[in-house]
């Protein structure tokens, strides 16, 4: 049987990768760790992207596609501009994802970078119904990405194709 891998943001398994410097640990995504079908990669694309945790929380100014193609930033909220790394953090997830032969992502809702479909703006943290800059790159590549909490292990099935 071919090996079936699986994106998971690290911080829904419980790896301190949050911007805080703690997790968004989600018991039922956890379990997919003891699945002998599925081979789970805890990735963090804002580590990946060179940015330190603890960190300054950020948010975005369009969706992540927009951003990937030089049309919207991201914003700390201190106003810094962290664009850079945050695409970086997306192009090496990508790298990832294609090393492995990732076909669906498991990722956290609302985050800059892992959001799909509602994310915060900047400025009035108004919530948009945008995707984060590295879900917006999965999506792009064909990956099937869902947010923890569109995740069921049905979803999941469904999104592998099988
Ligand atoms: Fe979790 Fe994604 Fe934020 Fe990393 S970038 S802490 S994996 S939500």
């Amino acid at each position: 049987m071919p090996r079936r891998v699986v994106l998971v943001s690290a911080c829904l398994l419980g790896l301190n990768t949050k911007y805080d410097g703690g997790n968004n640990y989600r018991e039922r995504v956890a379990r997919l760790l003891e699945r002998e079908d599925l081979v789970v990669i805890p990735f963090c694309p804002e580590q990946l992207g060179g940015l330190p945790t603890p960190r300054e929380p950020a948010d975005l100014t369009a969706d992540g596609s927009e951003v990937l193609g030089g049309k919207g930033r991201v914003i700390t909220w201190g106003g810094r501009d962290v664009t850079h790394s945050f695409v970086r953090g997306a192009e090496e997830s990508l790298k990832l994802a294609r090393m492995l032969g990732a076909r669906a992502a498991v990722l956290k809702a609302r985050s800059p970078s892992c959001g799909v479909g509602g994310v915060y703006r900047a400025g009035d943290r108004r919530l948009m119904p945008w995707n984060g800059v590295t879900a917006a790159i999965l999506i792009r590549e064909g990956i099937r990405v869902m947010s923890d909490e569109e995740f069921s292990e049905d979803a999941l099935e469904r999104a592998l194709g099988l």
